[in-house]
Protein backbone atom coordinates (compact mmCIF):
# COMPACT_ATOMS: atom_id res chain seq x y z
CA UNK A 1 0.00 0.00 0.00
CA UNK A 2 1.51 3.44 -0.57
CA UNK A 3 1.72 6.14 2.03
CA UNK A 4 -0.94 8.25 -0.20
CA UNK A 5 -3.52 5.07 0.06
CA UNK A 6 -2.38 4.38 3.48
CA UNK A 7 -3.86 7.76 4.41
CA UNK A 8 -6.68 7.98 2.59
CA UNK A 9 -7.80 4.25 4.38
CA UNK A 10 -6.84 5.88 7.67
CA UNK A 11 -9.04 9.10 6.42
CA UNK A 12 -12.22 6.76 5.69
CA UNK A 13 -11.89 4.96 8.74
CA UNK A 14 -11.74 7.96 11.23
CA UNK A 15 -14.41 9.42 9.22
CA UNK A 16 -16.35 6.13 9.75
CA UNK A 17 -15.74 5.99 13.14
CA UNK A 18 -16.81 9.87 13.53
CA UNK A 19 -19.88 8.82 11.63
CA UNK A 20 -20.81 5.64 14.22
CA UNK A 21 -20.15 7.70 17.39
CA UNK A 22 -22.09 10.91 16.38
CA UNK A 23 -25.05 8.46 14.99
CA UNK A 24 -25.01 7.00 18.39
CA UNK A 25 -27.10 9.57 20.85
CA UNK A 26 -29.56 9.75 17.99
CA UNK A 27 -29.57 5.75 16.91
CA UNK A 28 -31.31 4.64 19.88
CA UNK A 29 -32.70 1.93 18.10
CA UNK A 30 -29.75 0.62 17.07
CA UNK A 31 -28.90 1.08 20.71
CA UNK A 32 -30.90 -0.86 22.43
CA UNK A 33 -30.63 -3.91 20.28
CA UNK A 34 -26.54 -4.25 21.34
CA UNK A 35 -27.42 -3.84 24.66
CA UNK A 36 -30.55 -6.49 24.42
CA UNK A 37 -28.13 -8.91 22.85
CA UNK A 38 -24.46 -8.28 23.73
CA UNK A 39 -24.97 -7.27 27.40
CA UNK A 40 -28.50 -8.95 27.94
CA UNK A 41 -29.38 -10.25 31.22
CA UNK A 42 -32.75 -11.82 30.19
CA UNK A 43 -31.45 -15.92 30.98
CA UNK A 44 -30.52 -14.56 34.36
CA UNK A 45 -33.56 -12.75 35.53
CA UNK A 46 -35.60 -15.60 33.74
CA UNK A 47 -33.65 -18.04 35.48
CA UNK A 48 -34.03 -16.42 39.26
CA UNK A 49 -37.80 -16.46 38.62
CA UNK A 50 -38.75 -20.03 37.42
CA UNK A 51 -35.48 -21.61 39.42
CA UNK A 52 -34.79 -20.00 42.19
CA UNK A 53 -38.19 -18.38 43.20
CA UNK A 54 -40.44 -21.00 41.17
CA UNK A 55 -44.52 -20.39 41.02
CA UNK A 56 -45.64 -17.27 42.28
CA UNK A 57 -49.09 -17.16 43.44
CA UNK A 58 -50.55 -14.38 44.56
CA UNK A 59 -50.55 -13.87 47.89
CA UNK A 60 -48.02 -16.54 48.77
CA UNK A 61 -44.65 -15.88 50.11
CA UNK A 62 -42.77 -17.13 46.82
CA UNK A 63 -44.99 -13.83 45.36
CA UNK A 64 -43.49 -12.05 47.67
CA UNK A 65 -39.96 -12.79 47.10
CA UNK A 66 -40.33 -12.27 43.19
CA UNK A 67 -41.88 -9.13 44.08
CA UNK A 68 -39.08 -7.75 46.14
CA UNK A 69 -36.89 -9.01 44.12
CA UNK A 70 -37.89 -7.02 41.23
CA UNK A 71 -37.64 -4.27 43.37
CA UNK A 72 -34.17 -4.65 44.27
CA UNK A 73 -33.43 -5.15 40.71
CA UNK A 74 -35.18 -2.09 39.82
CA UNK A 75 -33.88 0.16 42.00
CA UNK A 76 -29.96 -1.22 41.12
CA UNK A 77 -30.47 -0.38 37.71
CA UNK A 78 -31.28 3.29 39.24
CA UNK A 79 -34.72 3.23 37.93
CA UNK A 80 -36.44 6.13 39.34
CA UNK A 81 -39.18 6.09 42.25
CA UNK A 82 -39.20 2.36 42.66
CA UNK A 83 -41.36 0.72 45.12
CA UNK A 84 -44.41 -1.62 45.89
CA UNK A 85 -47.83 -0.75 45.44
CA UNK A 86 -50.50 -1.99 47.30
CA UNK A 87 -53.59 -3.19 46.65
CA UNK A 88 -56.24 -5.25 48.88
CA UNK A 89 -56.13 -8.92 47.89
CA UNK A 90 -57.06 -11.12 50.58
CA UNK A 91 -55.81 -14.38 52.39
CA UNK A 92 -52.56 -16.14 50.71
CA UNK A 93 -52.35 -19.68 50.42
CA UNK A 94 -48.99 -21.76 50.26
CA UNK A 95 -48.84 -25.72 50.30
CA UNK A 96 -46.24 -27.16 51.74
CA UNK A 97 -46.64 -30.99 51.67
CA UNK A 98 -48.82 -33.12 49.27
CA UNK A 99 -48.51 -36.72 48.09
CA UNK A 100 -51.24 -38.59 46.64
CA UNK A 101 -50.58 -42.84 46.09
CA UNK A 102 -52.54 -45.78 45.10
CA UNK A 103 -51.89 -48.61 47.80
CA UNK A 104 -54.36 -51.17 46.29
CA UNK A 105 -54.54 -52.76 44.02
CA UNK A 106 -50.65 -52.30 43.87
CA UNK A 107 -48.48 -49.11 44.53
CA UNK A 108 -48.41 -46.02 42.27
CA UNK A 109 -47.48 -42.67 43.52
CA UNK A 110 -50.03 -40.22 41.43
CA UNK A 111 -49.24 -36.89 39.70
CA UNK A 112 -51.64 -34.79 41.47
CA UNK A 113 -51.54 -31.04 42.92
CA UNK A 114 -54.37 -29.18 45.55
CA UNK A 115 -56.50 -26.65 44.58
CA UNK A 116 -54.83 -23.31 45.10
CA UNK A 117 -56.87 -22.37 48.57
CA UNK A 118 -57.55 -25.84 49.18
CA UNK A 119 -57.57 -26.62 53.19
CA UNK A 120 -54.93 -29.04 54.23
CA UNK A 121 -56.25 -32.57 55.18
CA UNK A 122 -56.87 -34.14 58.50
CA UNK A 123 -52.88 -35.96 58.57
CA UNK A 124 -52.82 -38.89 56.52
CA UNK A 125 -55.83 -40.13 55.11
CA UNK A 126 -55.78 -43.77 54.21
CA UNK A 127 -58.69 -45.83 52.95
CA UNK A 128 -60.86 -47.51 50.35
CA UNK A 129 -61.85 -44.37 47.52
CA UNK A 130 -65.10 -44.09 47.15
CA UNK A 131 -66.49 -43.02 43.61
CA UNK A 132 -69.69 -40.95 43.18
CA UNK A 133 -68.87 -39.30 39.88
CA UNK A 134 -71.68 -41.25 38.14
CA UNK A 135 -74.19 -40.92 41.32
CA UNK A 136 -77.29 -38.24 41.39
CA UNK A 137 -77.52 -35.97 44.34
CA UNK A 138 -80.22 -37.89 46.07
CA UNK A 139 -77.85 -41.48 45.23
CA UNK A 140 -75.15 -39.21 47.03
CA UNK A 141 -77.17 -38.57 50.02
CA UNK A 142 -77.94 -41.79 50.46
CA UNK A 143 -74.23 -42.62 50.48
CA UNK A 144 -73.66 -40.60 53.90
CA UNK A 145 -72.24 -43.38 56.09
CA UNK A 146 -69.68 -43.87 53.35
CA UNK A 147 -68.65 -41.12 52.73
CA UNK A 148 -68.08 -39.87 56.69
CA UNK A 149 -63.81 -38.84 56.28
CA UNK A 150 -63.68 -40.83 52.84
CA UNK A 151 -61.31 -40.53 50.17
CA UNK A 152 -64.17 -39.48 47.25
CA UNK A 153 -63.46 -39.67 43.44
CA UNK A 154 -65.92 -37.10 42.53
CA UNK A 155 -66.27 -37.31 38.70
CA UNK A 156 -66.42 -38.93 35.54
CA UNK A 157 -63.38 -40.69 33.98
CA UNK A 158 -62.20 -38.22 31.83
CA UNK A 159 -63.33 -38.95 28.42
CA UNK A 160 -61.80 -35.50 26.27
CA UNK A 161 -58.59 -33.71 26.83
CA UNK A 162 -56.78 -31.02 25.85
CA UNK A 163 -55.90 -31.40 22.39
CA UNK A 164 -55.48 -28.18 20.34
CA UNK A 165 -53.64 -24.97 20.70
CA UNK A 166 -55.79 -21.42 19.68
CA UNK A 167 -54.65 -20.40 16.17
CA UNK A 168 -51.85 -18.47 15.65
CA UNK A 169 -52.72 -14.79 14.81
CA UNK A 170 -49.29 -13.10 13.50
CA UNK A 171 -48.77 -15.27 11.02
CA UNK A 172 -50.84 -13.56 7.60
CA UNK A 173 -53.71 -11.09 7.59
CA UNK A 174 -56.53 -13.32 7.69
CA UNK A 175 -59.19 -12.83 10.69
CA UNK A 176 -58.05 -15.02 13.33
CA UNK A 177 -60.38 -15.92 16.69
CA UNK A 178 -58.28 -14.58 19.58
CA UNK A 179 -58.26 -15.05 22.78
CA UNK A 180 -58.22 -18.15 25.57
CA UNK A 181 -59.63 -21.52 23.64
CA UNK A 182 -63.03 -23.25 25.48
CA UNK A 183 -61.20 -26.25 27.21
CA UNK A 184 -62.53 -29.64 27.85
CA UNK A 185 -63.93 -29.76 31.64
CA UNK A 186 -63.71 -32.85 34.05
CA UNK A 187 -67.91 -34.08 34.36
CA UNK A 188 -69.76 -35.90 36.93
CA UNK A 189 -73.64 -36.44 36.82
CA UNK A 190 -73.84 -34.16 40.18
CA UNK A 191 -72.18 -30.71 39.12
CA UNK A 192 -69.37 -29.54 40.87
CA UNK A 193 -71.35 -26.65 42.31
CA UNK A 194 -73.66 -29.42 43.85
CA UNK A 195 -71.30 -31.80 44.49
CA UNK A 196 -69.16 -30.51 46.64
CA UNK A 197 -71.59 -29.18 49.41
CA UNK A 198 -73.11 -32.51 49.86
CA UNK A 199 -69.78 -33.91 50.07
CA UNK A 200 -68.89 -31.14 52.65
CA UNK A 201 -72.22 -32.06 54.82
CA UNK A 202 -71.58 -35.77 54.51
CA UNK A 203 -67.48 -34.94 56.05
CA UNK A 204 -65.90 -36.58 53.54
CA UNK A 205 -62.45 -35.97 53.47
CA UNK A 206 -60.71 -35.16 50.29
CA UNK A 207 -62.09 -35.04 46.94
CA UNK A 208 -60.03 -35.95 43.68
CA UNK A 209 -60.87 -35.52 40.48
CA UNK A 210 -59.17 -35.57 36.73
CA UNK A 211 -57.45 -33.41 34.96
CA UNK A 212 -58.30 -32.52 31.56
CA UNK A 213 -54.99 -32.51 29.52
CA UNK A 214 -53.19 -35.32 28.53
CA UNK A 215 -50.20 -37.52 29.30
CA UNK A 216 -49.32 -36.71 32.90
CA UNK A 217 -50.30 -32.94 32.57
CA UNK A 218 -52.31 -31.58 35.34
CA UNK A 219 -53.88 -28.38 35.05
CA UNK A 220 -54.91 -26.60 38.73
CA UNK A 221 -55.89 -23.03 39.02
CA UNK A 222 -57.82 -22.63 41.96
CA UNK A 223 -60.75 -19.55 43.89
CA UNK A 224 -59.41 -17.52 46.67
CA UNK A 225 -62.64 -17.69 48.09
CA UNK A 226 -62.96 -20.99 48.96
CA UNK A 227 -63.74 -21.60 52.63
CA UNK A 228 -61.10 -23.05 55.08
CA UNK A 229 -63.89 -25.60 56.21
CA UNK A 230 -64.48 -26.91 52.63
CA UNK A 231 -63.78 -30.54 51.74
CA UNK A 232 -59.98 -30.55 50.55
CA UNK A 233 -59.47 -30.70 46.68
CA UNK A 234 -56.83 -32.73 44.55
CA UNK A 235 -56.33 -32.73 40.54
CA UNK A 236 -55.16 -36.23 39.49
CA UNK A 237 -53.40 -36.71 35.97
CA UNK A 238 -56.26 -37.80 34.23
CA UNK A 239 -54.61 -40.79 32.97
CA UNK A 240 -54.58 -42.12 36.08
CA UNK A 241 -57.77 -40.94 37.62
CA UNK A 242 -59.40 -42.95 34.81
CA UNK A 243 -57.77 -45.99 36.14
CA UNK A 244 -59.09 -45.64 39.66
CA UNK A 245 -62.49 -44.69 38.25
CA UNK A 246 -63.06 -47.34 36.01
CA UNK A 247 -61.79 -49.93 38.62
CA UNK A 248 -64.35 -48.93 41.46
CA UNK A 249 -66.98 -48.76 38.58
CA UNK A 250 -66.42 -52.18 38.47
CA UNK A 251 -66.57 -52.66 42.51
CA UNK A 252 -62.56 -53.82 42.44
CA UNK A 253 -61.25 -52.21 45.44
CA UNK A 254 -59.39 -49.14 45.28
CA UNK A 255 -57.10 -48.20 48.49
CA UNK A 256 -55.54 -44.38 48.49
CA UNK A 257 -53.30 -42.44 50.62
CA UNK A 258 -53.45 -38.95 50.80
CA UNK A 259 -51.74 -35.85 52.76
CA UNK A 260 -52.42 -32.15 51.92
CA UNK A 261 -50.68 -30.05 54.19
CA UNK A 262 -51.10 -26.45 53.07
CA UNK A 263 -51.19 -22.64 54.94
CA UNK A 264 -53.18 -19.13 54.62
CA UNK A 265 -51.70 -16.25 55.10
CA UNK A 266 -53.80 -13.48 56.95
CA UNK A 267 -51.64 -10.94 58.82
CA UNK A 268 -51.39 -9.22 55.14
CA UNK A 269 -54.43 -9.15 53.03
CA UNK A 270 -52.68 -6.85 50.46
CA UNK A 271 -51.00 -7.82 47.51
CA UNK A 272 -48.59 -5.77 45.83
CA UNK A 273 -47.43 -4.21 42.31
CA UNK A 274 -44.08 -3.69 41.33
CA UNK A 275 -43.52 0.21 39.72
CA UNK A 276 -40.68 1.97 38.64
CA UNK A 277 -39.48 4.81 36.32
CA UNK A 278 -37.12 6.55 33.88
CA UNK A 279 -38.60 10.14 34.29
CA UNK A 280 -39.66 11.98 31.20
CA UNK A 281 -37.27 15.17 30.40
CA UNK A 282 -39.33 17.17 28.66
CA UNK A 283 -41.49 19.52 30.37
CA UNK A 284 -44.85 19.82 28.43
CA UNK A 285 -44.67 15.59 27.95
CA UNK A 286 -42.63 14.62 31.33
CA UNK A 287 -46.42 13.74 33.04
CA UNK A 288 -47.55 11.34 30.29
CA UNK A 289 -47.23 7.97 30.93
CA UNK A 290 -46.12 5.40 28.64
CA UNK A 291 -46.62 2.00 30.73
CA UNK A 292 -44.78 -1.34 29.94
CA UNK A 293 -46.12 -4.26 31.88
CA UNK A 294 -46.50 -7.92 32.56
CA UNK A 295 -47.92 -10.18 35.59
CA UNK A 296 -45.27 -11.58 37.61
CA UNK A 297 -47.69 -14.10 39.48
CA UNK A 298 -48.66 -17.41 38.48
CA UNK A 299 -50.58 -20.48 39.24
CA UNK A 300 -48.92 -23.23 41.89
CA UNK A 301 -47.89 -26.04 39.89
CA UNK A 302 -44.82 -25.70 37.60
CA UNK A 303 -42.51 -22.36 37.37
CA UNK A 304 -44.91 -20.01 35.63
CA UNK A 305 -41.76 -20.05 32.68
CA UNK A 306 -44.63 -18.72 29.93
CA UNK A 307 -47.16 -17.62 32.24
CA UNK A 308 -45.42 -15.51 32.99
CA UNK A 309 -41.95 -15.11 33.80
CA UNK A 310 -41.15 -14.18 29.83
CA UNK A 311 -43.22 -11.65 29.76
CA UNK A 312 -42.03 -10.03 33.54
CA UNK A 313 -38.66 -10.60 32.07
CA UNK A 314 -39.42 -8.69 29.03
CA UNK A 315 -40.49 -5.93 31.30
CA UNK A 316 -37.79 -6.28 33.69
CA UNK A 317 -35.19 -6.01 31.10
CA UNK A 318 -36.95 -3.48 28.47
CA UNK A 319 -36.58 -1.01 31.74
CA UNK A 320 -32.59 -2.13 32.03
CA UNK A 321 -31.40 -2.33 29.03
CA UNK A 322 -33.67 1.41 28.54
CA UNK A 323 -31.84 2.65 31.65
CA UNK A 324 -28.37 1.49 31.03
CA UNK A 325 -28.56 3.56 27.47
CA UNK A 326 -28.85 6.24 29.71
CA UNK A 327 -32.21 6.94 27.91
CA UNK A 328 -34.11 10.58 28.69
CA UNK A 329 -37.12 9.93 26.79
CA UNK A 330 -39.59 12.85 26.69
CA UNK A 331 -42.49 11.19 28.43
CA UNK A 332 -41.91 8.84 31.50
CA UNK A 333 -41.42 5.29 31.02
CA UNK A 334 -43.07 3.37 33.51
CA UNK A 335 -42.38 -0.29 34.38
CA UNK A 336 -44.91 -1.96 36.07
CA UNK A 337 -45.30 -5.82 37.36
CA UNK A 338 -48.81 -7.01 38.35
CA UNK A 339 -49.93 -9.49 40.83
CA UNK A 340 -53.29 -11.06 40.96
CA UNK A 341 -53.69 -11.52 36.96
CA UNK A 342 -54.94 -15.47 37.48
CA UNK A 343 -57.64 -14.09 39.73
CA UNK A 344 -59.11 -11.69 37.77
CA UNK A 345 -56.12 -9.05 36.03
CA UNK A 346 -56.67 -8.04 40.48
CA UNK A 347 -53.45 -5.88 40.29
CA UNK A 348 -53.57 -4.08 36.77
CA UNK A 349 -57.68 -3.29 37.64
CA UNK A 350 -56.56 -2.10 40.91
CA UNK A 351 -53.56 0.42 39.28
CA UNK A 352 -55.72 1.88 36.64
CA UNK A 353 -58.72 2.24 39.51
CA UNK A 354 -56.07 3.95 41.81
CA UNK A 355 -54.27 6.20 38.74
CA UNK A 356 -56.77 6.13 36.10
CA UNK A 357 -59.98 7.53 37.89
CA UNK A 358 -60.34 11.34 36.50
CA UNK A 359 -60.67 12.27 32.70
CA UNK A 360 -57.34 14.80 33.24
CA UNK A 361 -55.52 11.28 34.85
CA UNK A 362 -56.82 9.36 32.23
CA UNK A 363 -55.07 11.87 30.17
CA UNK A 364 -51.65 10.99 31.03
CA UNK A 365 -51.60 7.88 30.38
CA UNK A 366 -49.94 7.65 26.78
CA UNK A 367 -50.16 4.02 26.08
CA UNK A 368 -50.34 0.80 28.20
CA UNK A 369 -48.12 -2.19 26.46
CA UNK A 370 -48.04 -5.84 28.02
CA UNK A 371 -46.73 -8.97 27.73
CA UNK A 372 -48.38 -12.21 28.42
CA UNK A 373 -50.05 -14.99 26.19
CA UNK A 374 -48.35 -16.96 24.50
CA UNK A 375 -44.38 -18.15 24.74
CA UNK A 376 -41.33 -17.91 22.25
CA UNK A 377 -41.05 -14.48 20.70
CA UNK A 378 -42.59 -11.46 20.09
CA UNK A 379 -44.73 -11.57 16.65
CA UNK A 380 -46.47 -7.87 16.83
CA UNK A 381 -49.40 -6.27 19.11
CA UNK A 382 -52.90 -7.07 19.14
CA UNK A 383 -54.67 -3.64 18.34
CA UNK A 384 -57.91 -4.11 19.60
CA UNK A 385 -59.36 -2.07 16.32
CA UNK A 386 -57.62 0.55 16.72
CA UNK A 387 -56.69 1.26 13.07
CA UNK A 388 -54.88 4.73 13.76
CA UNK A 389 -52.28 3.01 16.22
CA UNK A 390 -51.99 0.14 14.21
CA UNK A 391 -50.50 2.29 11.31
CA UNK A 392 -48.14 4.03 14.07
CA UNK A 393 -46.93 0.06 15.57
CA UNK A 394 -46.80 -1.00 11.98
CA UNK A 395 -43.99 1.50 11.02
CA UNK A 396 -42.42 0.94 14.33
CA UNK A 397 -42.34 -2.66 14.01
CA UNK A 398 -40.93 -2.96 10.63
CA UNK A 399 -37.37 -2.46 11.79
CA UNK A 400 -37.51 -5.48 13.92
CA UNK A 401 -38.86 -7.80 11.29
CA UNK A 402 -35.37 -9.09 11.29
CA UNK A 403 -35.59 -10.27 14.57
CA UNK A 404 -38.58 -12.18 14.05
CA UNK A 405 -41.46 -10.03 14.50
CA UNK A 406 -43.73 -10.15 11.93
CA UNK A 407 -46.92 -8.21 12.06
CA UNK A 408 -49.37 -6.12 14.30
CA UNK A 409 -53.30 -7.52 13.78
CA UNK A 410 -55.97 -5.61 14.01
CA UNK A 411 -58.11 -7.90 16.24
CA UNK A 412 -57.92 -7.56 19.85
CA UNK A 413 -56.80 -9.95 23.03
CA UNK A 414 -58.94 -10.34 25.67
CA UNK A 415 -58.03 -11.81 29.57
CA UNK A 416 -54.89 -10.32 30.49
CA UNK A 417 -53.89 -6.80 31.87
CA UNK A 418 -54.45 -4.72 29.23
CA UNK A 419 -58.05 -5.48 29.55
CA UNK A 420 -58.83 -2.88 32.50
CA UNK A 421 -56.95 0.05 30.39
CA UNK A 422 -59.28 -0.67 27.32
CA UNK A 423 -62.32 -0.59 29.75
CA UNK A 424 -61.42 2.99 31.12
CA UNK A 425 -61.25 3.89 27.68
CA UNK A 426 -57.37 4.15 27.56
CA UNK A 427 -55.13 3.10 24.75
CA UNK A 428 -53.55 -0.30 26.23
CA UNK A 429 -52.27 -3.19 23.61
CA UNK A 430 -50.93 -7.27 24.24
CA UNK A 431 -48.02 -8.42 22.20
CA UNK A 432 -48.67 -11.61 19.97
CA UNK A 433 -46.42 -14.53 21.20
CA UNK A 434 -46.33 -17.97 19.60
CA UNK A 435 -49.05 -20.70 21.03
CA UNK A 436 -47.25 -23.95 19.85
CA UNK A 437 -48.25 -26.03 22.75
CA UNK A 438 -49.50 -23.26 25.26
CA UNK A 439 -52.73 -24.27 25.48
CA UNK A 440 -53.05 -27.44 24.44
CA UNK A 441 -49.72 -28.46 27.67
CA UNK A 442 -48.56 -25.43 29.13
CA UNK A 443 -50.67 -22.90 30.21
CA UNK A 444 -51.61 -23.49 34.55
CA UNK A 445 -50.08 -26.21 33.88
CA UNK A 446 -46.99 -28.65 36.13
CA UNK A 447 -45.87 -28.56 32.71
CA UNK A 448 -44.90 -24.91 32.36
CA UNK A 449 -40.77 -24.97 32.94
CA UNK A 450 -38.16 -22.65 31.54
CA UNK A 451 -37.28 -25.50 28.62
CA UNK A 452 -39.93 -23.60 26.46
CA UNK A 453 -38.43 -20.74 26.27
CA UNK A 454 -34.72 -20.14 24.91
CA UNK A 455 -32.79 -16.88 25.10
CA UNK A 456 -32.83 -15.25 21.84
CA UNK A 457 -36.60 -14.77 22.18
CA UNK A 458 -36.35 -13.99 25.66
CA UNK A 459 -33.79 -11.03 24.37
CA UNK A 460 -36.01 -10.37 21.37
CA UNK A 461 -39.14 -9.92 23.72
CA UNK A 462 -37.15 -7.42 25.64
CA UNK A 463 -35.31 -5.34 22.42
CA UNK A 464 -39.27 -5.32 20.68
CA UNK A 465 -40.36 -4.32 24.10
CA UNK A 466 -37.68 -1.24 25.17
CA UNK A 467 -37.88 -0.10 21.01
CA UNK A 468 -41.68 0.41 21.15
CA UNK A 469 -41.36 2.08 25.03
CA UNK A 470 -38.84 4.44 23.14
CA UNK A 471 -41.21 5.42 20.08
CA UNK A 472 -43.57 5.98 22.60
CA UNK A 473 -42.11 8.00 24.85
CA UNK A 474 -40.32 10.49 22.36
CA UNK A 475 -43.35 10.61 19.33
CA UNK A 476 -44.80 13.98 18.94
CA UNK A 477 -48.69 13.23 18.98
CA UNK A 478 -50.32 10.46 21.84
CA UNK A 479 -51.20 7.15 20.43
CA UNK A 480 -54.63 7.16 19.33
CA UNK A 481 -57.66 7.03 21.71
CA UNK A 482 -59.57 3.21 21.14
CA UNK A 483 -62.64 3.77 18.96
CA UNK A 484 -65.37 4.09 21.10
CA UNK A 485 -67.65 0.70 22.02
ZN1 LIG B 1 -52.39 -17.39 33.17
Amino acid sequence: MTTRRRSLATLAALLCGVALISAQPGDMAGRIRAEGQQRSRALALFRTLTDDIGARLTGSPAHMRAARWALDRFAEWGLASAHLEPYEFGRGWQLDQLSVAMIEPRYAPLIAYADAWSPSTAGVLSGRAVYVGDKTAPQIEAMAGQLRGAIVLTHLPQAEFVARDRPQPGLDDRPVATGNPALPQPRSTTPAAELMPLLKRAGAAVALRPSAYRDGTVGVTGNRATAPDSVPSIVVAGEQYNVMARLATEGKPVTLRVELRARYFEEDRNSYNVIADIPGTDPALRDQVVLVGAHLDSWHTGTGATDNADGAVAVMEAMRILRTLGASPRRTIRGALWSGEEQGLLGARAYVAQHFNTPAARDQLAVYLNDDPGSGRTLGFYMEGNKEAKGIFDRWLAPLKDLGATRNIIEGIGATDHVPFNEAGLPGFNVIKDFRAYDERMRHTNADYPERMNEDDLKQSAIVMATFAWQAAMRDGKIPRPPSR
